[in-house]
């Protein structure tokens, strides 16, 4: 074992199985090792690397805040973090924003936005939020509370009240669950990342939207990993022709940088007042110059060039030898495979391209503009791993 790999071992709280490799720098979709390695970056650290690696733009923009100054508290006001609300709103039709750090931050704030308004409006008794099966949320208690998977409840018991599962793409899961408890809000995510990348059917979700309007129940998609043009649209929600109340996102909002925001509409808008919630850091101006970089670019023919490199793959490995099925929706992809998914995954590193898996399959979240031979070299490694 490598000396570093050695300390992690020894002073890092050992939650994360690692493979071994020791990233240093990289540039664009290329990531190198201490040796001087390299690899194609077909995971962006999680959807986070929206444009790749050092992205210039981006740092660009990151330096330049850094120049002027570091962090505001939020008791004054900070040129980057309206600008990137303003943007989010107008890019949304959505009205106000909260920023946090993190995927698990934004969703908490929309969880205290559902039940605060539906305490209001329909009694304190009405708290209850329904999310589905298989689904991801986050890691603290009450955002694990919310995750559809009870492997991830395992020893951490009693998590928060008030959230029921419901089982992805039946409607009626939903409805029954609502008519058994009273209930606050739904929460989704369109495409089920850490699940395996399994995008909603699109009648579930406009059929989920109508009964939440006719219920007022508060509809929040969870687009910490979909969002921020991963799925061809700026936000998965746009997919379905729908409007939700309440859209978290997070990890590529930031290119990098940890920022997380829950965007309001209309009618959340102004639930949230004084007092009600806070973090020291949320709306950091580094973290939220680099992220109004992001969305700023996010435009029709990046858009395009996501679907067109979507595309590419989808055609490129269903029906591969070795390959059983593809899924997902743009540049987020699951794979599933012959062999099992992380052998697949060590395979590819030893022959210089870096995966991820999603629960039994392999899964791709390469950067946006990741260059069309690069991933064209990546694809085909990754076919010939899988048919081996
Ligand atoms: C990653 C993820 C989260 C948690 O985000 P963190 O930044 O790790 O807290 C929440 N929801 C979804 C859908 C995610 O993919």
């Amino acid at each position: 074992m490598s000396d570093l790999q050695d300390r992690d071992k020894n002073y890092v709280a050992g939650t994360y199985s690692r493979f071994p490799v020791e990233i240093v720098k990289g540039k664009g979709s290329l990531l190198y090792d201490g040796d001087g390695s390299q690899y194609i970056d077909m995971g962006t650290g999680i959807a986070v690397n929206t444009f790749g690696a050092c992205d210039g733009i981006w740092a660009e923009a990151v330096k330049a805040q850094l120049d002027r100054v570091q962090h505001v508290s939020n008791i004054f006001y900070s040129y980057p973090c309206v600008e990137l609300a303003e943007l989010l709103c107008k890019a949304t039709g959505m009205r106000k924003v909260f920023f946090g750090n993190s995927g698990a931050e934004a969703n908490e704030c929309a969880i205290k936005v559902a039940r605060k308004y539906a305490a209001e409006r329909h009694g304190v008794d009405c708290y209850n939020i329904i999310t589905l099966k298989n689904s991801f949320h986050g890691r603290t208690i009450t955002t694990l509370a919310a995750t559809g998977q009870d492997v991830f409840h395992k020893n951490f018991q009693p998590l928060t009240p008030g959230f029921a599962y419901a089982d992805a793409n039946d409607l009626q899961s939903v409805k029954d669950l609502a008519s058994k408890f009273k209930t606050a809000a739904v929460m989704i995510e369109c495409v089920q990342g850490e699940g395996g990348v399994l995008p909603l059917e699109e009648s579930f979700v406009k059929g989920l939207y109508n009964f939440c309007v006719e219920k007022d129940i508060l509809l929040i998609v969870d687009e910490v990993q979909t969002g921020n043009g991963r799925t061809g649209k700026l936000y998965a929600y746009m997919n379905y022709g729908i409007q939700p109340d309440l859209v978290t996102t997070a990890k590529g909002l930031g290119g990098g940088l940890p920022i997380g925001a829950c965007i309001f509409g209309g009618k959340v808008k102004d639930v949230l007042s004084y007092g009600d919630h806070g973090s020291t850091f949320g709306g950091n101006p580094i973290a939220a110059a680099g992220a109004v970089s992001i969305i700023k670019r996010l435009d029709e023919s990046v858009l395009d060039g996501v679907i067109k490199r979507s595309n590419y793959i989808f055609e490129n490995l269903s029906g591969a030898d070795g390959i059983v099925s593809v899924n997902g929706m743009g540049l987020m992809i699951g794979i599933q495979t012959e062999k099992p998914a992380k052998q697949v995954v060590t395979e590819c590193i030893g022959r210089g391209v870096l995966c991820l898996t999603a629960k039994d399959r392999v899964r791709l979240l390469p950067a946006l503009n990741i260059p069309f031979n690069l991933l064209e070299k990546a694809i085909e490694i990754i076919k010939q791993v899988c048919a081996r």
